[in-house]
């Protein structure tokens, strides 16, 4: 396997502004004490504080800053798939910019990459934010995913994970999808490892986030347990599904058929009955008809090679 020399560090930058000088210095102080070429790519997530003038000063002083800037807030995740974009190092590592990450655990993650692994996955062991809207939520979140993906992690949310360059490619990131890495990169044969790091508590700004999220990812599970199972054959899970409806529909109605014609009972007269039947017909139906969305929405971006975040300025980043 070929060994690690140069990194790309990409950190997404939303409203930052009191974060940045300390994480920044953090940052090079950790980096100067290991032996590789590295840059750092800041994405300013279409911030509307002062987080882009910080990073116009960090990225003259020194050229190892590259800044791609967003000129709308397009989320983490687009931050992320533009700082994957615009990255050359042979690892990439993937951290917060508010400090809850911290930069002194690369070092130890880069060693376990050099161990044989592609990808270092954070787990925050003990993890600083709220419990009953973020770390319970996560909590659940990371059985699903790993029960679903198969690839058994416990934090999949934490942003500091450390990947080589190479399994990265080829994935294109929708949504909340960013946390999804790991499973996808297990998909192409990737070896993972899990390793604790620390957590703070956020001390600047605000979590840019709550329990809706939850919410987001498990939707997000959906597609990506439909793409990677049955993207090329829809029809089984659309058809199944048909068949099943049609299946019991005829079982219920040969049932009540049956007791109208030898006993006399009425089809209609239980609306309860009616009720749960549209409900679950509604309720599988929205699921499929998202589905259908996210086929939908890959066809319009990559069929016109459309990204999904729409840059304003590059810094130190040239254009090709
Ligand atoms: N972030 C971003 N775009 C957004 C929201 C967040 O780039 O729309 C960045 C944010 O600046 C931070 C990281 O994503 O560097 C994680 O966000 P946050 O700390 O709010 O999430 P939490 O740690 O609370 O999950
Ligand atoms: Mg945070």
């Amino acid at each position: 396997m070929k060994p690690i020399s140069s990194l790309s560090l990409i950190i997404p930058v939303y409203n930052e502004e009191d974060n940045l000088s300390l994480l920044h210095e953090s940052l090079v102080s950790t980096l100067a004490q290991i032996d590789y070429d590295y840059e750092i790519i800041y994405v300013d997530d279409g911030s509307s504080d002062t987080s882009f003038t910080l990073l116009e000063q960090l990225a003259q002083q020194d050229t190892k800053v590259k800044v791609v800037q967003f000129t709308r807030n397009s989320g983490q995740t687009a931050a992320i798939a533009a700082g994957i974009d615009h990255a050359g190092g042979d690892a990439v590592v993937f951290m917060d910019a508010d400090l809850q990450n911290d930069p002194t655990d690369i070092p130890m993650m880069l060693a376990k990459l050099n161990e044989g692994y592609d990808v270092v996955s954070g787990w925050r062991k003990h993890r600083q934010d709220t419990w009953l809207t973020r770390t319970l939520p996560s909590q659940l979140a990371n059985w699903l995913i790993s029960k679903i993906t198969k690839v058994h992690l416990h934090d999949y949310g934490c942003t500091l994970k450390v990947y080589r360059r190479e399994v990265l490619q080829g994935y294109r990131l929708y949504g909340e999808m960013h946390r999804f890495l790991p499973a996808y990169a297990a998909q192409v044969g990737a070896k993972i490892v899990e390793v604790p790091v620390k957590h703070h508590p956020r001390r600047y700004g605000q979590s840019k986030y709550g329990l809706e999220r939850t919410f987001k990812v498990i939707l997000d599970l959906f597609t990506v347990k439909f793409l990677h199972s049955y993207a090329q054959k829809p029809i089984y899970v659309f058809g199944s599904v048909g068949i099943i409806f049609m299946l019991s529909s005829f079982l219920l109605v040969s049932y009540l058929l049956v007791r109208k014609i030898l006993y006399g009972y009425s089809l209609v007269t239980n609306p309860l009955l009616l009720m749960s039947v549209m409900f679950v017909i509604l309720g599988v139906q929205s699921i499929f008809m998202g589905l259908i969305g996210e086929l939908l929405i890959r066809t319009y971006y990559e069929s016109q090679d459309k990204p999904t975040y729409s840059i304003g300025q590059l810094l130190n980043i040239r254009k090709d």
